[in-house]
Formats: C-alpha cells, structure tokens, sequence
C-alpha cells in the first residue's frame, strides 16, 4: 500500500464513522408514547375452552400481560400500562370515574405521554367514554377499547381492537376529536356511540349519526368530527370532586304509576332522568310523583327508551311549565353522566337545558 492509499483509506473511514453518527443522531425512536390504563372487562376475560364466549370470566387478565400477548404493539409506540380496576364494567363506580379522569389528566398533562388507551368492559363503556369526553382537559387521543369475546377464544377481537386503539392513540389526527371509542375496524364518538346488541363484535354504533371513521389495515381513516363540545371546550371540572351527585335513571312503561320516582326522591336522588316512552312521553299516572320529586328540587331530564332519536322540547310534556330538561339526543345513561356534571354547577333547569344543547 503506498502512502495515498492509505490517506484514502484513513478518509474512507472517518467518512463512514460521521455518517454513522449522523444517521443515529437523525434516526431517533420516533414512535408515540401510548400509555394503556386497564380497568377490566372481557377483553381482559378468559374462558375455560376456546369455544367458551359466554360464561366465561371477565377482568382476570393483568395489564402486563395484555399488552405482552400483544407483541405487535412494540412496532407502532412505546406502550406502558397501569392497572386502574379490575371489574366486569357493569360494576363500575363513580368513585372509579372520578379516579380514572383524573390519572388521564395527569398523564395528559406529561410531555411523555401522546396518548391514552383505556381497556375497559363493554357493558359500560360508552358511559365511561362520554364521562371522559366531558372531563378530560387535553386534545391528546383518548381511546376506549374493549372486545366481545374473551382473550382466550377462538377469534377474539381484543388484541386486534387493543392494535389499532394503540396506533389511534398515537395518530396526529386523532388529537381534538373528543374521547373516541375503538372496536370491530370502527372509530367512534364517546358521546354518541352506544352498544346496540348484546352479543356480537358490531354491538357498538352511533344511530343516525354514524362512526367519525374506519381501519383500513393500520391506518385510521376520519370522515367526520363530532360538533358538540368536549374535553378542552367544557365547563367541568373534576380535579376537586371527591363524589358526584346521585341521579337515577327511572325507565316508564305502560301501566306505571310512578313507584320508582318516588323510590329515586326518597332515596336523595339530586336528578332523575326519566326514560320516557316514544319521543320522551310520561303517563298521566306518573304526574304525581313527578310533580312531588320537583317539589322536592330534584331536577328531572326527560329522556327516552327507545335508544335513539331527539326529544323535542315542550313535545310530548310542557317542558316550560313543568321546568324538566329535554335531554337533545342523549340516551338515558348519557343523559345522567351530564346530569351529575350539570348538578355539580348549578341546580338552575335554564342552565341546564343550555348545557344539553351544547354538550
Ligand atoms: N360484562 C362485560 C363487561 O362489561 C362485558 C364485556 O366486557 O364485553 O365487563
């Protein structure tokens, strides 16, 4: 070798050294960082065979191991997780609630923190999305993600619904669309979505309004944004709350006579959201102990039974007269999480209506 060679050679070297240095510099983990809160549900259920999806378990399954039979996940964020509850979802408390908005708060406050997924059972879980949706104070993705069937039969859908909650989590897009719910390639609405049908993995929908978008393969895509306000653009605020206000919700059918609104004023109810027939109707029979639990100032939301559809205010009751609230397009469950919201404000029924309108 003569001494040119070597100077070439030497070049070649430090040449390939700094272009080393610079690749690693420019090449930093760029993946979102997705932290998963579990609170239990059936996609943290097992079963005793792979052909058990009823009668099996729900919220056995720990939050470790979630994610870790989910290895996929290391290649779309950097995933921790963090055990809230433990609990099938119709167990679910507002102690639970109340703990829950405040660690998303938290977390969201973090610069290390892009996103949150909840894993949390169906049966409550549009509940918990819109308590969420009203409470949460960042545009950060909030995804709640649960499945049908349990993580131990054939054809679960947990870990692919908890893949894709994990990839929304970490979308740039999903930031400011308000607490998203993620199962069955959907993506919808805390507020507006609901579970329709006890069994199957297309259970939860939006009626009439319909999903904000779908997965194609890893990617979602949105077609829509919901325009009522949430998150960031409420007037709630849970940091100090250690209770919410009770509020029953008191379901009417033919031949009622009101036993069970008496029930809710007796036992302190503060609101009663009354499931009412058709568009929010109340029978004539029901009158007294509706009239007696105003009198009582518990503030009553007319709502209805049939699960979707907008009540008409002064419609099929005089809403001015009475001073009941017309719960928009709110179903029942959805119109008690703003009801408990609202009482922690204010008692004044104009006041109220205003925040059914908006929320
Ligand atoms: N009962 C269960 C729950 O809500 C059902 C489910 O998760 O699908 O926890």
């Amino acid at each position: 070798m003569n001494r040119k060679m070597i100077l070439c050679f030497v070049v070649m070297c430090l040449l390939a050294f700094s272009l080393q240095i610079a690749f690693a510099a420019e090449a930093p983990n760029k993946l979102p960082n997705i932290k998963i809160l579990a609170t239990g549900g059936t996609i943290a259920g097992a079963g005793v065979t792979s052909t058990t999806t009823v009668g099996y378990t729900a919220a056995v399954t720990p939050v470790g191991k979630l994610i870790s039979n989910v290895p996929e996940l290391a290649k779309v964020a950097n995933v921790s997780g963090e055990q809230v509850s433990q609990i099938a979802s119709e167990s679910m408390t507002m102690e639970i609630w109340l703990q829950l908005a405040k660690r998303v708060n938290q977390l969201l406050a973090q610069d290390d923190v892009d996103g949150i997924v909840i894993t949390h059972g169906t049966d409550t879980l549009e509940e918990t999305a819109y308590f969420l949706d009203l409470v949460v104070k960042s545009e950060k993705p909030v995804v709640l993600v649960g499945s049908m069937r349990p993580g131990t039969a054939m054809s679960a859908d947990g870990p692919l619904n908890l893949y894709r909650a994990v990839i929304l989590a970490g979308t740039k897009e999903a930031a400011g669309k308000g607490v998203m719910v993620m199962l069955n390639d959907t993506i919808n609405a805390g507020r507006e979505v609901t579970k329709t049908i006890t069994d199957r993995v297309d259970t939860f929908q939006a009626p009439i309004i319909g999903a904000l978008g779908v997965f194609t393969g890893d990617q979602p895509v949105f077609y829509r944004k919901s325009l009522r306000k949430n998150t960031t653009e409420t007037e709630f605020d849970v940091t100090n709350l250690k209770s919410l206000p009770r509020v029953d919700i008191v379901y009417h059918y033919a031949g009622n006579a009101g036993t069970m609104i008496d029930a809710a004023t007796n036992a302190g109810a503060k609101g009663i959201v009354h499931a009412g027939t058709g568009d929010g109707s109340i029978g004539k029979q029901e009158y007294p102990a509706i009239e007696n639990a105003l009198k009582n100032g518990v503030v009553v939301v007319r709502s209805a039974r049939v699960g979707s559809g907008i009540i008409a205010r002064n419609g099929e009751a005089d809403d001015d007269k009475y001073g009941f609230i017309a719960s928009d397009n709110l179903n029942p469950q959805k119109a008690r999480i703003l009801l408990m919201l609202a009482l922690t404000k204010t008692t004044d029924v104009k006041e109220i209506q205003r925040m059914f309108w908006e929320y």
